[in-house]
């Protein structure tokens, strides 16, 4: 029999092994709670505000919390998040994030401060390599890169079972990786060249533009529901995709010039970070396997790639992945992430 003391420390330990994740997007946070081995047990989304202040986006999480997560929160020992950047990480909070009309919003310091427990805040994709990393296709190994080829293009990187981070924790921004020396097209970092300026879903229509004028299209390519919208300057990415799919000459010749310039990053990522796997995610190559997975997957030892290629696959998780991640920071905080929260000294 264990005495009550015991008994009483073992309940407490006990009672607390769930753990929260959240993951803010541009469009969506979701908010999940799950297991310490990753199973989500609930699962609940809300826009992210565009109006308010700083504190907005965490006063809608903690509404959440009360309304839909209550009866966990006594078990919740620890909370990740998975964010949009750019980060400071010191505070926990997003910085001019491009995708928001909101200059400054705190996550961290005062999630914690009202909650009163660990609250681990990474960039999106950091989170989700560490997420495929324990819990994922990447378990048991050291070496794992997670791309995410969505909106924009981000990267999460571990090499030899270290986390990168870098000096203000962008080590892993493969999106900014120069795939075009003569510099023809802007990045929204104000860069020019970069493999995200090209290839992010919010970029793409722009690149078509740019290819569609420097190209002499025969009647059949004019005859393309791209090259009507091109006429109307108003390209969408997923038309360029769908058209694609179904054969259109004019949208396979665009996905095919996207296809070099991934291939370009792809190869410039597995030259740097020589990893056993790379895992991709984000809506463009989930919901393109065929044309835009494949050609990346076509990659060939000593043709652009001069480490050995590594398997790359899909994630297992869709949509989850960043969620998964939170979830994986959380349960398991890498720690030379732990050690630039600086907001964390006050718990
Ligand atoms: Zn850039």
């Amino acid at each position: 029999m264990f005495e009550d003391s015991n008994s009483v420390r073992s309940f407490c330990v006990s009672a607390r092994t769930m753990f929260l994740g959240i993951d803010v997007g541009a469009t969506w946070t979701r908010i999940a709670v799950a297991d310490r081995d990753g199973s989500i047990v609930k699962k609940v989304r809300i826009p992210t505000p565009r109006e308010g202040n700083e504190l907005s986006l965490v006063e809608a999480i903690i509404e959440v919390l009360g309304k839909e997560f209550r009866s966990y929160m006594d078990r919740i020992e620890a909370v990740g998040i998975g964010s949009i950047g750019p980060l400071d990480l010191s505070t926990g909070s997003i910085v001019n994030p491009p995708n928001l009309p909101i200059k400054r919003i705190e996550l961290g310091k005062p999630l914690l401060e009202h909650l009163r427990r660990p609250v681990y805040v990474a960039n999106d994709c950091v989170a989700a390599v560490w997420g495929e990393y324990l819990y994922g296709l990447g378990k048991g190994l050291e070496n794992v890169v997670y791309v995410t080829l969505s909106t924009g293009i981000g990267g999460g990187i571990i090499v030899d079972g270290n986390l990168l981070l870098g000096k203000k924790g962008n080590a892993h921004e493969i999106g900014h990786i120069v795939v075009d020396s003569l510099r023809r097209l802007r990045c929204g970092c104000g860069g020019y060249g970069h493999w995200e300026a090209y290839c992010g879903g919010a970029n793409i229509p722009r690149f078509a533009t740019y290819l569609i004028e420097r190209w002499s299209l025969g009647t059949e390519e004019k005859r393309s529901k791209v090259y009507q919208q091109y006429l109307e300057g108003s390209i969408r990415t997923e038309t360029i995709f769908d058209e694609a799919k179904r054969g259109d000459p004019l949208a396979r010749k665009i996905v095919e010039e996207i296809n070099r310039v991934n291939v370009a990053g792809f190869e410039s990522v597995i030259n740097l970070y020589d990893p056993e796997l790379i895992v991709v995610g984000g809506s463009i190559a989930l919901n393109n396997p065929e044309l835009v997975l494949e050609p990346i997957k076509g990659i060939e030892y000593g043709r652009g790639a001069l480490n050995e290629i590594p398997r790359i696959e899909p994630t297992m998780f869709g949509d989850d992945v960043v969620l998964v991640g939170a979830i994986a920071i959380a349960s398991n905080p890498p720690k030379n992430l732990v050690k630039k929260l600086r907001y964390l000294e006050q718990l």
